[in-house]
């Protein structure tokens, strides 16, 4: 197998969302770097897969990146794997890509699951155009990324935890207006799956009822 980095998207939830390709190069490389090697290890076992795993994660991957990128000069095959979905999609990935890529080294991204692309496709608002913004800033900024949102028109893509959700639409709903549209996915491809569309106002209704568990995409559309 040819040394070079893979970036290789895993399941956000349900295991089978995985291709085929992707568990060949999981199968067929030297090593696995893994931003948690515990969490990546129910992958690996249920489609046996015997690749060796390191760790690489926010925390240490300023000082490990270099020893690996050597690595692959020197011959090694590597693919990274984040917890869920795609690397370097508000995920660990980025360092180890760019200096990859500074040093000559050839970098190939499988395609495959994210979250917010079927959030945004489900969301029944306008796809054609979008925004992604990733987590909000929990304090400073927070605002300041609001009001340059107002002049928005495209569609906006947040990830956001569940403790924060009715915060986060309560916002919209100050610096926008309660009946702007929004959809709220909740654990995509899970058994929990829910998909909410409607107002923001119905939106906060909604989800101040019951603390929401799991993982959250809203999409929103600034055009009404
Ligand atoms: N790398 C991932 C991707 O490609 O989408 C994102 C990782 S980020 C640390 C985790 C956030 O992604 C969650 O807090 C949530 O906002 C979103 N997310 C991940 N899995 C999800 C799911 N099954 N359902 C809804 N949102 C999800």
């Amino acid at each position: 197998m040819n040394p070079k980095l893979y970036l290789v998207p895993t399941p956000i939830g349900n295991l089978e969302d995985i291709t085929l390709r992707a568990l060949r190069i999981l199968k067929e490389v030297d090593l696995i770097l893994a931003e948690d090697t515990r969490t990546s290890s129910k992958l690996l076992k249920h489609y046996d897969i015997p690749t060796p795993t390191e760790s690489l994660h926010m925390h240490n991957e300023h000082k490990k990146v270099d020893h690996y990128a050597e690595k692959i000069m020197a011959g090694i095959s590597i693919a990274y794997i984040s917890d869920a979905g795609t690397p370097g999609i508000s995920d660990p990935g980025y360092l180890l890509i760019k200096t990859c890529l500074d040093k000559d080294i050839e970098v190939e991204t499988l395609p495959g699951p994210t979250a917010f692309v079927p959030a945004l496709v489900n969301s029944g608002l306008p796809s054609e155009r979008f925004i992604f913004e990733g987590f909000l800033p929990q304090k400073k900024g927070r605002n300041k990324r609001f009001e340059n949102l107002l002049k928005e028109d495209r569609s906006i893509i947040f990830y956001e935890s569940p403790f924060r959700l009715v915060k986060t639409l309560t916002q919209l709903r100050d610096f926008f207006t309660p009946d702007h549209q929004v959809a709220v996915s909740r654990e995509l491809t899970k058994i929990h799956e829910e998909n909410f569309r409607g107002t923001l106002h119905c939106a906060i209704e909604h989800f101040s009822k019951k603390q929401p568990k799991g993982e959250i995409v809203i999409v929103f559309s600034p055009r009404n």
